[in-house]
Order: structure tokens, then C-alpha cells, then sequence
């Protein structure tokens, strides 16, 4: 039977500003989102077994239906009438909620996979439409582009970002995202600030860095704090808190830099350490 092997990348927040809490409970945000590559392996197969199966088999993700993926190929397989089976495997090399979206990332490639398996012929407008339903940030990367994200992280415009090594942190920590929103203060006057399409360097993306999420965490996680400070004294040219957290990233220009860093911060703590290329 026909299999698909293929990469979910994980992705950064390198703004993350929410705006404000709409009547149906969500968030209006504005945010720019960049792909990285540290990524989770899936593979999607055919089968003469009716139904979708899901194998992850890492702690604090589902096998079977409650995992993202799962309602992805259920969703797909409704959609095209066929009364065939999916297998998916998912190896996560992502830390799970974690402010990556690996989730949202495994939950779109297997939206591209299925389409192309069951040779479905959706468009990525339409599978952006899908994935809307499944998650906020799914549509983003099945846009596979850098994004300016607004709504509720569903309205996409594509921004241009240099290339940046980043060194991605995770303290072992795992975060809900819904908690995140439940402890969040807003402040107001947020629409004035005109965010750039276009960041030429580096030292571009550093100066946008700001996520209103940290707080939050951080009031409950300090360590997350002392992260940061530890990714700037050791040359990071600007450190944030992706998403809900709780990991941080540091950017640098020099992948050489990168990786010493990421190789120091391994061996004097027990965290997750990652020196990764933006995509
Ligand atoms: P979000 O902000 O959407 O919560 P996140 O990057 O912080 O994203 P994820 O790693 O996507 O976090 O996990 C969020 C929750 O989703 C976890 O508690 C996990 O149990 C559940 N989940 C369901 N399917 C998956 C999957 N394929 N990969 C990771 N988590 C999944």
C-alpha cells in the first residue's frame, strides 16, 4: 500500500502581541511566526483496514482520536467518501506543549499527506480552510512561509526574515496554553504599532522581539526568565518566550556561535537544548 514519509517542523514566535478577547472567547493576535527546522518524523500509509489509527506512543500525546493528526485523517477520509484505512506514525522530536506548535504541525502534514495519498486534489486554500478547524496555528504551516498572523493566528500575509540560527531551550516544562489565556492581564493600545513586513538582518528581528504571553508564564515558571538572561550573557543578540511557553529561543547570526552555546547550555543543565536553522 502507498506511504508518505514526511517532516513537521516546529515554529517560533518572534512577536506575539494579543490585541483583544472577543465575544466568543478567543483572542485577537498578532504575531510573527518562522518555521525552524527541528522537526517531527510522520509516516502516513494506506491500508486495507477501514479507519485511521494513530501510533505516537510519547507521554502526554494520545494515540488514536484525540490526537490532532487523527482528526486531520479522519477529517480528510470523511471528506473524500472512501471507506479505506490510514496508519500514521509519529515520532515527536518537538518537547510537547511547549509554545512550538507541534501539534498544529503534525496535525497540517498530515492534511498534505492524506490529500496527496488519497489524491484528493485540494488546493492549500482549501486545506487551510480545513485546518482552520482543526487548530489556529495549522493553516500556518501549510502556508510554509514566514507570516504576519492576525485573527485568532489564521489570517496570514507572508513577511521576508533573514535567515537566523536560534537556540531553542526547554526547561522540561509543560504549559497550557488555555491556562496561559485564563491569567493573562490585557493592556490597551496595542493597534498603534505598525508591525514590519520585512526584516533584513538579524539585528531586525531582535528589535521586534516581545511575546505578552511571558509574563504569565514566567510569573508561575521564573526559570523561564533565567533562560533569557543566561541566552544573552552567552552572545545571543535578543531571547524570547515562544508562545505560551516554556521554551526560549536565542538568535544568532553565526551557526558556528549557535552551536557552541547550545553545546555549553546541554552539558550544564538537564533541559532540552537545540541549536536549529530557520526555515
Ligand atoms: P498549543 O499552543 O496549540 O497548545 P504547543 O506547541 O504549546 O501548542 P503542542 O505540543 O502542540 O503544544 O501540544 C498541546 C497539547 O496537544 C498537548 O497537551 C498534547 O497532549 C495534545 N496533542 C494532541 N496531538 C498532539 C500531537 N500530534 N503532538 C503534540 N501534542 C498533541
Amino acid at each position: 500500500m502507498k506511504t508518505i514519509e514526511c517532516k513537521a517542523p516546529a515554529k517560533v514566535n518572534y512577536r506575539l502581541d494579543v490585541l483583544r478577547r472577543r465575544p466568543d472567547g478567543y483572542h485577537d493576535l498578532r504575531m510573527i511566526m518562522q518555521r525552524i527546522d527541528l522537526c517531527d518524523d510522520i509516516r502516513i500509509s494506506l491500508s486495507e483496514n477501514p479507519g485511521v489509527r494513530v501510533a505516537c506512543g510519547k507521554e502526554g500525546v494520545p494515540d488514536g482520536p484525540g490526537n490532532i493528526a487523527w482528526r486531520a485523517a479522519d477529517a480528510l477520509l470523511k471528506l473524500s467518501g472512501r471507506c479505506t484505512g490510514i496508519d500514521i506514525s509519529i515520532v515527536k522530536n518537538i518537547p510537547v506543549a511547549a509554545g512550538l506548535g507541534g501539534g498544529s504541525s503534525d496535525c497540517a502534514s498530515v492534511l498534505m499527506g492524506v490529500n496527496e495519498l488519497l489524491e484528493l486534489h485540494l488546493t492549500d486554500e482549501q486545506l487551510m480552510e480545513a485546518g482552520s478547524k482543526l487548530g489556529a496555528d495549522v493553516p500556518f504551516f501549510i502556508f510554509k512561509k514566514t507570516a504576519l498572523a492576525e485573527g485568532i493566528g489564521d489570517k496570514l500575509a507572508a513577511v521576508e526574515a533573514a535567515p537566523a540560527w536560534l537556540v531553542i531551550v526547554n526547561p522540561n516544562l509543560a504549559v497550557s496554553t488555555a491556562w496561559v489565556y485564563q491569567n493573562l492581564q490585557l493592556t490597551a493600545g496595542k493597534d498603534e504599532y505598525i508591525i514590519p513586513r520585512f526584516y533584513g538582518s538579524v539585528a531586525d528581528i531582535c528589535a521586534i522581539l516581545a511575546n505578552d504571553l511571558e509574563k504569565v508564564t514566567i510569573g508561575k515558571f521564573p526559570v523561564i526568565d533565567q533562560i533569557k538572561q543566561k541566552l544573552l550573557q552567552v552572545g545571543a543578540a535578543g531571547s524570547l518566550m515562544s508562545g505560551s511557553g516554556s521554551t526560549v529561543f536565542g538568535v544568532f547570526a553565526e551557526e558556528a556561535n549557535a552551536r557552541k552555546v547550545a553545546e555549553k547550555l546541554s552539558l550544564e543543565s538537564d533541559w532540552f537544548v537545540a541549536a536549529v536553522k530557520t526555515l
